[in-house]
């Protein structure tokens, strides 16, 4: 199985490249983002309890979101491998993960981060706020606290990977096929 980690500040272009390493590489993309507004729009219980943190660009409780991610996980088993994005964004949340994969004999096989500096993740998000309609995307001063969120509660993941040899850094800027190409690049070496 390939498992890839697809890493990075929101607006880095992790949604987009998933899509794309989805269809070539023949895996399930799992993003706990559109899980979670997925069941929002749907008025579920979980979406009620996620709506508010996600509102306010807030981290979802571990809790909450490993259940919905491991219930994911475990009703899509056979696949031949899982593209993650979004998740994990706490060590808690790399941990679990470890741990159902470990479940099937498995393990990460990858994290892929995009590099992206701050001013450029704005301006992307902002422009996708218009034609989204995600309130998140849409409000600056939301934007710039997941970009912090994402600094001092999600950027560790990376290290969590790194000390297993298992994290590359990619920079994120240039166009959707290059940085696809350089994603396959990395995956096609291991
Ligand atoms: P995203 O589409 O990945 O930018 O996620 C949108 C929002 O969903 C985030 O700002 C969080 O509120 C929530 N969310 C998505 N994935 C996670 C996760 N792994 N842990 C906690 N919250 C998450």
């Amino acid at each position: 199985m390939i498992n890839v980690i697809l890493f990075g500040p929101p607006g880095s272009g992790k949604g987009t490249q998933a899509n794309k390493l989805e269809k070539k590489y023949e895996l399930l993309h799992i993003s706990t983002g559109d899980l979670f507004r997925h069941e929002m729009n749907n008025n579920t219980e979980l979406g009620n309890r996620a709506k508010e943190f996600m509102q306010r660009g807030e981290l979802v409780p571990d809790e909450i979101t490993i259940g919905m991610l491991r219930n994911k996980v475990e009703s899509n088993r056979g696949v031949r491998g899982y593209i993650f994005d979004g998740f994990p964004r706490t060590e808690i949340q790399a941990n679990a993960l470890d741990k159902l994969l470990a479940e099937s004999g498995e393990t990460v096989t990858a994290l892929i981060a995009l590099d992206v500096p701050d001013e450029e993740i704005i301006k992307r998000l902002m422009l996708r706020g218009e034609s989204s309609g995600r309130t998140d995307d849409s409000d600056v001063d939301i934007i710039k606290n997941r970009i912090e969120i994402y600094k001092s509660e999600t950027a560790m993941v990376f290290g969590y990977y790194d000390v297993l040899s298992k994290s590359y850094s990619l920079n994120g800027l240039g166009t959707i096929e290059k940085i696809f190409d350089k994603i396959s690049l990395v995956l096609d070496n291991i």
